[in-house]
């Protein structure tokens, strides 16, 4: 037989050599589906335990609605001053942290909008307050474009942004925010956030500080094939000048773009969604080049649970929360919770075993 390019990427993949970019290009183009979930399979068995899919109990609570950045793919947030602003009060986070603990999750996602009038000060206080009063609580809090927004308004950098946030109660940072690091999109899409350099020195500092965080991609927008591998290439880079025993990327969480009423889908309406196929291909890819990040989330909550658990057979090996609340995404038409034996149910019935999980990725079960 002949011994094509196609065979020869391969062969490296099978043997756990990294490929280039235009390797991967080829591979996503070339490769059949099912090879491509083969391989990715494979990899994933070799990189983490093979009988086992992880899952957490979290709440996604967002801090406030007011937003400056006015992202064209999110229909969740207000223009600050808005008459529909909000910013979450004491009392319901006592309301909403109460019933986590009632679930058997101790961890909240809290996420922005940006607020101008909300600086270092007020998330370093709300942090504190929280913390005194839920010892307990572990804050998966903000994300990178936050940090550089911060550290900005108040002139201090990042490191000391980060330093202040963690002494406060902030214990990890997720990497909400990155959407495609390629400023060629940004520009388009959320021109007021952090490029692509800051999103990614404000990950560099984390990983210096030993704090845990997470990568993501939003993707099915403007982007390019060429843009989303890039996406991919900069977040292993990063997580190859990670401390040895820091813990970097845990993991990495692709979801599809979700257009439905969005400004971005009006700007371009011809932005069409993310089939089945292409987003079971993108994981696949993706366990492939981050062959440095051990941790693949498929996002249930945004793909349903029959394409969830085919992701288990393409490099997944976790499916996520049962997600009490997910503003961001539901304000773009998807309302999907999922209660936790659905989600067990469904890790099982694919034929692994489910393990709860904290932020860390270490099981708690
Ligand atoms: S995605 Fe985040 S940063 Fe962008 S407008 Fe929405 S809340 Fe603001």
């Amino acid at each position: 037989m002949k011994h094509t390019k196609i065979h020869h990427i391969y062969e490296k993949v099978a043997h756990g050599v990294t490929i280039s970019r235009s390797e991967s290009k080829t591979l996503y183009k070339q490769a059949p589906l099912s090879t491509l979930m083969f391989l990715a399979h494979q990899r994933r068995k070799a990189q983490t335990n093979p009988d086992y899919v992880g899952w957490i109990v979290d709440r996604n609570v967002n801090i406030t609605n007011g937003c400056f950045s006015q992202c064209t793919f999110c229909n969740f947030c207000v223009k600050p001053g808005d008459q529909n602003e909000y910013i979450t009060t004491m009392d319901q986070y006592r309301e909403k942290i109460t019933k986590l603990f009632s679930l058997g999750g101790n961890q909240l996602l809290l996420q922005g909008g940006m607020h101008p009038k909300l600086g270092l000060s007020f998330y370093t206080k709300l942090f504190s307050d929280l913390k005194a009063e839920f010892p307990e609580l572990k804050l998966h809090a903000l994300g990178p474009a936050e940090i550089q927004f911060m550290a900005q308004k108040a002139k201090l950098s990042n490191r000391k942004v980060l330093e202040e946030l963690t002494s406060a109660g902030m214990d990890s940072l997720p990497g909400a925010g990155a959407e495609i690091l390629v400023d060629r999109v940004r520009n388009i899409i959320s021109p007021r956030k952090c490029n692509s350099q800051q999103w990614l020195d404000v990950m560099l500092e984390a990983h210096q500080m030993g704090l845990v965080t997470s990568a993501t991609m939003m993707f099915g927008h403007v982007e390019t094939l060429e843009e989303r591998i890039e996406h991919l290439f900069r977040l292993r880079e990063v997580q190859s000048q990670k401390p040895d025993d820091a813990p970097g990327f845990v993991t990495f969480i692709p979801w599809p773009f979700m257009s439905e009423g969005t400004q971005l889908l009006q700007q371009q309406p011809n932005i069409k969604p993310v089939m089945s196929a292409e987003y079971i291909k993108m994981l696949a890819l993706s366990r492939i080049i981050l062959d440095n990040i051990s941790n693949l989330q498929a996002s249930l909550l945004t793909v349903g649970k029959d394409i969830a658990q085919t992701c288990l057979f393409a490099g997944a090996n976790d499916l996520g929360s049962i997600m009490i609340e997910e503003n961001v995404v539901s304000s773009a038409g998807v309302r999907r919770t999922i209660e936790k034996n659905t989600l067990t149910d469904t890790i099982e019935k694919a034929g692994f075993k489910p393990r709860l999980r904290n932020q860390a990725y270490e099981f708690v079960d």
